[in-house]
């Protein structure tokens, strides 16, 4: 992506040259200065600024992560973890410079308990590498950012995706952690066991901490069986309320869908162009029922006829699995088949989440406000649990637009936040977010943050810049 840089560029560390070649002697080639993967270390997905780390690591184990984090911790140099770098709010941008960890060589699957539904992986196993390692067991695991992203990535964002309305988020589904910490000390939290009530929980202290706190090198997940049977449907709406009212009457029935999207007239007429579909450019839903074949055929029933009352129609089932794969994948790309819509233009993506009764007026509010805005706004949700994101197609070098997506943004991150809601649902704060988090959890909450970061790593040396409003 083609963004500018981070200012103001901070000065190269004193004790780099030093540190520099002491990873070089611990880890040989697998210790890089190159421009390249500086470069390619510097940024994730999203429009932010960037800045290169000055070295980037390749650990192979949690004692190498822990070795590299000792010497960057008596050098007092910043250090980045990085998994596959899709994060969206510039978490992995090297704001002041340092060491960028990059976790991808470590990508073992450690353990695969079926019995116990659950396994053990190494923060750099993508979920993808995971559901395919795991197809031959009847299991697999549900989270989907839709982004190929590394499980430590997830874990550390607090990722979840289009189906966490039915099996929930990264902090539903991690059972315990290996985590180094800023000092190099390897710590080992929670467990295998469903549930403990064994002292302070660090596992969720860790899941959404963005590096900040430490580095994660192994993760135990849940895992699920695969449904003996699965079915995905479109379905067309008049406008947004219809759509989202529907979605609220059938969680409020208490069927377990397994997905319910929410997508405007604009984002399906790209979704149409990019992937050569024809489905009706009007706000849809798309939705996915999971269960026993006559569970399933059942709770599509019982939802197509809350739609006919909510004016919806032109259902369009997918039962095969080609079928099903071409639907969702076709939806995993919303991303570029918006891009597409505009060629030259980034995504400034929005990513709030709110009480599922509010979101029909956060949604409609914003898109009147945004009514004359000079660029393509569009509407996309997970509205099962209330999460959607407005997509801003901007160009970057337009001062007039970047301004106009600013306000946009602050609006709707505002409006949530008075409607019940977080600034964020999925993508975490990065450095995007940060000065919203203090009117999110009020300053006292922002202080025992402060603290519990100042006593893990008392010299700011854990991706720092990130989470914490400055
Ligand atoms: C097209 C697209 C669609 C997306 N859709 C969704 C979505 O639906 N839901 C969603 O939740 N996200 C979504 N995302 C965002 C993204 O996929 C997530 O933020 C992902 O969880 C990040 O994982 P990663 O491996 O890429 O991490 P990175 O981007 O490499 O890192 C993210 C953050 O985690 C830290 N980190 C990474 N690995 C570790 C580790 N081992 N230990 C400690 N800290 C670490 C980094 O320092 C950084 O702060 C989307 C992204 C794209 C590009």
């Amino acid at each position: 992506m083609n963004v500018p840089a981070a200012t103001p560029q901070p000065l190269r560390h004193p004790a780099l040259d030093d540190l520099t070649t002491a990873l070089r002697e611990l880890l040989g080639p697998r210790c890089s200065t190159s421009d390249s993967e500086r470069e390619h270390h510097g940024h994730g997905e999203s429009y932010h600024p960037t800045r290169a780390p000055d070295v980037v690591c390749y650990p192979q184990t949690t004692e190498e992560v822990s070795a590299i984090v000792k010497l960057c911790h008596q050098a007092k140099v910043p250090v980045i973890p990085f998994g596959a770098g899709t994060s969206l709010e510039g978490h992995v941008v090297a704001l002041h410079g340092g060491v960028c960890i990059d976790l991808s060589r470590m990508n073992a699957i450690t353990a695969v308990n079926a019995e116990d539904l659950d396994c053990t992986v190494e923060a750099g196993v993508t979920r993808k590498q995971l559901n395919e390692h795991l197809r031959d067991t009847g299991l697999f695991f549900p989270v989907d950012p839709g982004a190929d992203a590394t499980l430590g990535g997830m874990t550390a964002t607090r990722a979840s995706g289009t189906n966490a309305v039915r099996y929930g988020t990264m902090k539903d589904n991690v059972l315990a952690l290996t985590v180094v910490l800023a000092d190099g000390t390897i710590l080992k939290t929670g467990g295998r066991a469903r549930k403990s009530s064994a002292g302070y929980d660090l596992t969720r202290l860790f899941v959404g901490s963005e590096g900040t706190l430490g580095v994660i090198t192994e993760i135990t997940l849940r895992l699920y069986g695969i449904p003996e049977a699965s079915s995905a449907a479109v379905c067309s709406f008049p406008d947004i309320a219809s759509a989202v009212n529907c979605a609220i009457e059938t969680i409020q029935c208490g069927i377990q869908v397994a997905r319910v999207e929410l997508l405007d007239e604009t984002c399906m007429r790209a979704i149409n162009r990019h992937n050569n579909l024809s489905y009706p450019e009007t706000v849809a839903l798309f939705l996915e029922f999971h269960g026993t074949e006559a569970a399933v055929v059942s709770q599509a029933e019982t939802v197509q006829m809350l739609a006919e009352g909510h004016g919806g129609e032109g259902w369009r089932f997918a039962t095969s699995t080609e079928e099903r794969n071409k639907l969702w994948q076709a939806r995993h790309n919303m991303h570029y088949a918006l891009l597409a819509l505009r060629p030259g233009a980034s995504s400034w993506g929005t990513d709030t989440c709110v009480p599922i009764s509010q979101l029909a007026t956060c949604i409609t509010e914003i898109k009147e406000h945004a009514k004359d805005a000079p660029f393509p706004v569009t509407a996309l949700g997970h509205v099962g649990d209330g999460n959607f994101h407005m997509g801003f197609l901007i160009r970057m070098d337009s001062p007039e637009e970047l301004r106009e997506a600013e306000r946009l943004n602050g609006l709707l991150v505002n409006r949530a936040i008075e409607l019940g809601g977080t600034c964020t649902g999925e993508h975490g704060v990065g450095y995007g977010k940060a000065k919203f988090l203090r009117k999110e959890h009020g300053d006292a909450a922002v202080e025992v943050m402060r603290t519990l970061k100042a006593s893990l790593d008392p010299d700011n040396i854990m991706n720092p810049g990130k989470v914490l409003p400055a």
